[in-house]
């Protein structure tokens, strides 16, 4: 194991990351919580985000800097070995660590970052973006909105599998347009990333992706994703019968929101389906567990709301293995619980772009759910538990 050297000063080009880092990551239409990721190379040094750390408020002295030679060969060798123990990404971050960064870990989305030519990278989670990208015809839609202007790279676990498939999906795009990679690329099921020399050009590629994906949206109408599909029996916000479905839900902080995409939308026949087929992204599973737990307004009305939401949730418990964060009650809206009112206040953000997401990728054709596979990885996946945890706590 090589001895660090001595703690190295964030560069000046650090302001151009951190101006672009903390508008994005200020903007819940590409970011939320912890989500993304940033960086700027600086004479062969890989200055990134560090896991946890949202871009909202990413600081200069938070960057953790990296080898990027040392990223770069790690990347290319060892291609056919399976990852054994623990994380790979965290070892190679570890090797290629050039100062300690007050204990920070890397963004786990580290290898890409060092792969891409541009001088600058930026990865978010766009709502927007991911309408395409959890889309089940999301490479031809991104092929007839985009042409070559953007890579598309299906679903790939995160980390050194995602890195290897961005690298390939590059190589094959210039390998059959003979142009060189466009700055843009489209992650199936997961977000953006966008490369630039400078922030203006980033924001300018950015921008002028999201106007596209929302012309597209525009141009078809939501039709039966919206209507009163649920009546409901409740006057709205009923104080009493609501702090009872709260005080079923457990003993944990809960938050309400009669939000439309939740109390409608989620009614609806392919809404409902959306929930029940389980997860579209990593943070959704990372903030707000994989399944949601429905309710039916009628029910609850009919019975005791606390006794009937706290036996369902014991349901849900005994079929999930894991009690419910976020509760839809359609023709209602969303309640979400947590450890904090700001955690419970994050799942219910989260689960509502999930719900923003699956209307617009309805839209513009089918939803694209992870698969069982892809699923479980995040479900049981170290790194995520640790960003989870910073999250939580810094
Ligand atoms: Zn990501």
């Amino acid at each position: 194991m090589s001895a660090l050297v001595p703690p190295l000063l964030p560069p000046p080009d650090a302001d151009e990351l951190i101006g672009l880092s903390n508008r994005f990551g200020s903007d819940p239409m590409f970011v939320r919580a912890g989500g993304g990721n940033s960086s700027v190379k600086v004479d062969g040094v890989l200055w990134i985000k560090p896991s946890g750390v949202p871009l909202a408020t990413l600081a200069a002295d938070d960057l953790v800097p990296l080898d990027r030679a040392r990223l770069l060969a790690l990347l290319e060798q060892d291609a056919a070995t399976p990852p054994g123990e623990g994380d790979p990404v965290m070892a190679i971050a570890a090797a290629a660590r050039l100062a300690e960064a007050h204990g920070r870990r890397p963004s786990v989305e580290l290898l890409f970052h060092a792969l891409l030519p541009q001088r600058l990278v930026l990865h978010t989670h766009p709502v927007l973006v991911n309408a395409v990208t959890c889309n089940s015809d999301g490479p031809a839609l991104a092929e007839r909105v985009f042409g070559d202007r953007a890579v598309w790279v299906p679903y790939t676990d995160p980390g050194l599998p995602l890195a290897r498939a961005i690298l390939d999906a590059r190589r094959a795009h210039e390998a059959r347009t003979g142009l060189v990679a466009p700055p843009v690329t489209l992650l199936g099921n997961h977000g953006l990333i966008v490369g630039g020399e400078t922030a203006a050009e980033i924001a300018a590629q950015t921008a002028w992706l999201v106007s596209a994906i929302e012309a597209e949206i525009h141009a078809r109408p939501a039709g039966e994703l919206i209507g009163a599909a649920v009546a409901s029996p409740i006057a709205p916000l009923d104080q009493a019968f609501m702090s009872a479905i709260a005080s079923g839900l457990g003993p944990r902080a809960v938050v309400f929101d009669p939000h439309p995409l939740a109390s409608s939308f989620a009614g609806t026949g392919p809404g409902r389906a959306f929930m029940a087929d389980g997860p579209l992204i990593p943070d959704q599973i990372v903030y707000t567990g994989s399944w949601p737990l429905v309710l039916d307004i009628e029910a609850l009305a009919a019975e005791r709301p606390a006794e009937l939401a706290a036996a369902r949730v014991a349901e849900f418990e005994a079929e999930r293995g894991v009690a419910p964060i976020v509760t839809v009650v359609p023709g209602l809206g969303l309640f979400a619980t947590g450890a904090s009112e700001r955690q419970a206040e994050t799942a219910r953000d989260v689960y509502l772009d999930m719900l923003r997401v699956g209307e617009a990728a309805l839209r513009l054709g089918a939803v694209r759910h992870l698969t069982e596979t892809e699923r479980m990885f995040i479900e049981s996946w170290e790194a995520e538990a640790y960003r989870k945890q910073v999250a939580a706590t810094g």
